[in-house]
């Protein structure tokens, strides 16, 4: 089914672009594709290409510096957009490499509050601002991985942020729903990205996803952006404080075939 031109009228809010393999960036194709205005924020910690490619997209709106982690950012960033939004996508997480080192008893405080602040707090924080410029009701989106909801090798305390973060996505949705904004995650199955690449052996874990998923395929950041069209669309109405797996089934296996 195609959504094509079923966010016309529609502004989205987009932050996660750091390349042109993030998931965020295929979201905002598909997006802009589908006819809606496109803002995006950013952080560029160190090797974006935001700025390179961000005037390639069809409506941009505009984009605007902000790191997510900082009240005071997020405030200025609001303050700056003054527009109404339908839809707000938040493409965000980061866990410092020392996290993803020993084992997970030996996790500081300090990685794991900098991993669940970036990674899971931040979406109840960019709500917060987001909600007074939904009047009529919008579409939040987040971004999850399988490691919130069973163990995946390498993953650590990112497993903890991301379980929080769906958490926190039941929960505003609860809070947000009596004003028709719609809160919904989407799990994607292992891409490679720059986030990625800061997991260790994310290429074999590739390779097992590949062998276990049963479509026996990889997912592309181009079918997370249809799942995240049609959660932005109206079509979608009546769906909210779901985690939408697009894994190509691999979640739903407990014995992979043996042979
Ligand atoms: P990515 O391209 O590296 O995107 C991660 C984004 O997070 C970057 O744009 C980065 O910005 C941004 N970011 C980090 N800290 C930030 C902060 N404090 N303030 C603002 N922005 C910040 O990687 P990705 O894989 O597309 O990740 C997008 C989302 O998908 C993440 O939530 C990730 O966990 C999730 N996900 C990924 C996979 C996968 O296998 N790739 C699977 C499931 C879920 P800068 O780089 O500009 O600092």
């Amino acid at each position: 089914m195609s959504y094509m031109g079923s966010l016309s009228g529609k502004t989205a809010l987009v932050f996660g672009v750091a390349s042109e393999t993030s998931i965020a960036w295929a979201i905002s194709q598909e997006l802009a594709k589908n006819g809606a205005k496109i803002w995006l924020g950013y952080q560029f910690r160190y090797h974006s290409r935001i700025k390179d490619i961000a005037p390639q997209l069809p409506n941009l709106a505009g984009y605007e510096r902000c790191d997510v982690s900082k009240e005071e950012e997020l405030e200025a960033f609001f303050k700056k957009l003054q527009s109404p939004i339908d839809i707000l996508v938040h493409a965000i997480a980061f866990a410092p490499a020392t996290a993803f080192e020993g084992p997970v008893l030996q996790t500081s405080e300090a990685d794991f509050s900098q991993a669940l602040t970036v990674s899971s707090h931040s979406l109840p924080k960019m709500v917060k601002y987001a909600a007074p410029l939904m009047s009529k009701g919008g579409s939040v989106i987040t971004l999850t991985y399988l490691g919130g909801q069973r163990v995946c090798a390498n993953y650590k305390v990112m497993g903890v942020a991301k379980a929080a973060l769906e958490a926190y996505v039941r929960e505003l949705a609860h809070e947000l729903g009596p004003q028709k904004i719609r809160v919904n995650a989407i799990s994607a199955g292992p891409i490679k990205t720059l986030a990625a690449s800061g997991i260790p052996n994310f290429d074999l874990i590739l390779d097992y996803h590949k062998s276990v998923a049963p479509l026996r395929d990889n997912v592309t950041q181009e079918d997370v952006a249809r799942c995240a069209a049609f959660l932005a669309s109206d079509e979608s109405r009546m769906i909210t404080g779901q985690t939408i797996f697009v894994d190509g089934g691999y979640s739903i296996v407990g014995v992979p075939a043996l042979s």
